[in-house]
């Protein structure tokens, strides 16, 4: 025995040892595989010497490892089968006492490069899923699949990375939702999320999903122009890769003409955060039907532009909203504005504004929260009664992204 001889015999001076944990004593020594080289140490003086007391069980961690720890790894191949994934790590949970056994032999006996129970284990387990599905890389921070043994509760479980996909959804007609409500999918009056969510889930095999928008536009608007960016994250996939522009396809003709997504490529948490970060600070394209009580007249409509255009607009979050915003005042700019004639009580206006101004209080004024508005401009009761959302512009300018 080319290893520390002397210590092992002092290990077993104090009760027998199993070779997980004679591997976490002597780790720094045993090379490549320890959990291997500690059983081949052990059988050696199991040969020359059947004095040595190697009768069962190990004084350290009760022989757990050896009884649970081929259940636990069947258990993980189970889950991992037929589920796609590059890369994974483990982690394993350990009984707090064993951990206790473990300090006490190591401060006893004090080897010269011990690791954690926990690190020989889950190296142990991750060289396991490594043999078993070839071509596995182990990443210790952003595995696809992340396998846990729980030793005390006797247990797997396995948390897969969701799959992230980006994309640009147009919503063509009025009365639909952004994402479901409370997280409840509604086939009578299905959602944004929905429309992209359900195909997307069977195309990768997945459990759930959430969409992720650059801001929102009202149930009542339609999000037209090259439409508003958004990650979809599908949860527990089994499938990392798909074909998008078929799954592109498949999502525009099942919702018949309500949404239409497009520009789908992979993306990651990275462009999640800086789509959300980004959104109050990109520029938005707003076309209303505005109908104005007692009716205006072409001056009106000159005024309006004259005073909006280059405005700074103090709005207070609007009462519509008071249940889900705090209530503050936000200082949002108004870049452009145009109108048309429509009829003597109505008009349409084009605004090109910051994201995150409330575009159906900047008509109404909201009594008085927002100010100036097309209402006190003009002195009369006015109303948003038809909103879309005509583009939506990035600061970074760039729509396609990976
Ligand atoms: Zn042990």
């Amino acid at each position: 025995m080319a290893e520390n001889g002397g210590l092992v015999a002092e290990a077993l001076a104090r009760g027998p040892i199993c070779r997980f944990c004679l591997a976490s004593l002597l780790a720094g020594e045993l090379g490549d595989d320890p959990v291997g080289r500690a059983g081949e140490i052990l059988r050696e003086i199991r040969d020359s010497n059947s004095a040595a007391d190697l009768s069962g069980g190990c004084s350290v961690c009760g022989g757990l490892f050896e009884e649970k720890l081929d259940a636990l790894l069947e258990e993980l191949t189970r889950e991992l089968e037929d589920v796609e994934f590059k890369s994974f790590k483990s982690g394993t949970r350990i009984p707090p006492e064993v951990e206790e056994n473990f300090d006490e032999l190591r401060a006893s006996l004090v080897p010269s490069s011990p690791q954690a129970i926990k690190v020989t284990i889950s190296r142990y387990v991750d060289a396991f899923v490594v043999e078993k599905f070839p071509g596995t890389e182990i990443d210790p921070h952003r595995p696809e699949a992340e396998g846990l043994l729980d030793f005390e509760a006797g247990r797997v479980s396995v948390r897969f990375a969701p799959v992230l996909i980006f994309g640009r959804y147009k919503k063509l007609v009025r009365g639909i939702p952004q994402t479901r409500y409370g997280g409840e999918a509604n086939p009578d009056n299905p959602s944004v999320e929905e429309m992209i969510g359900e195909p997307a889930v069977e195309a990768f095999g997945g459990e759930d999903y959430r969409l992720h928008g650059a801001g929102r536009e009202d149930v009542d608007a339609r999000m037209l122009g090259t439409g508003r960016p958004f990650v979809l994250e599908i949860r527990r996939p089994r499938k990392r890769r798909a074909d998008l522009e078929r799954l592109r396809e498949e999502i525009n003709l099942k919702a018949g003409g309500r949404i239409e997504v497009s520009e789908l490529s992979y993306s990651d948490w990275g462009t999640v955060i800086r789509l959300k970060e980004e959104s109050p600070k990109s520029k938005k394209v707003y076309r209303c039907r505005v109908e104005v009580e007692g009716g205006y007249d072409l001056g009106d409509l000159a005024l309006i532009e004259r005073a909006l255009s280059g405005a700074v607009i103090s709005q207070r979050t609007p009462r519509r909203v008071l249940k889900r915003r705090a209530d503050m005042v936000r200082e949002k700019r108004v870049y452009r504005v145009k109108t048309w004639p429509l009829d003597g009580k109505s008009f349409k206006i084009i605004v090109i504004c910051d994201g995150g101004l409330y575009v159906k209080e900047l008509i109404s004024g909201d009594d008085g929260r927002t100010r100036p508005s097309v209402a006190s401009l003009l002195g009369k009761k006015a109303f948003c009664r038809e909103l879309d959302v005509l583009a939506v512009v990035n600061p970074t300018g760039s729509s396609r992204q990976r």
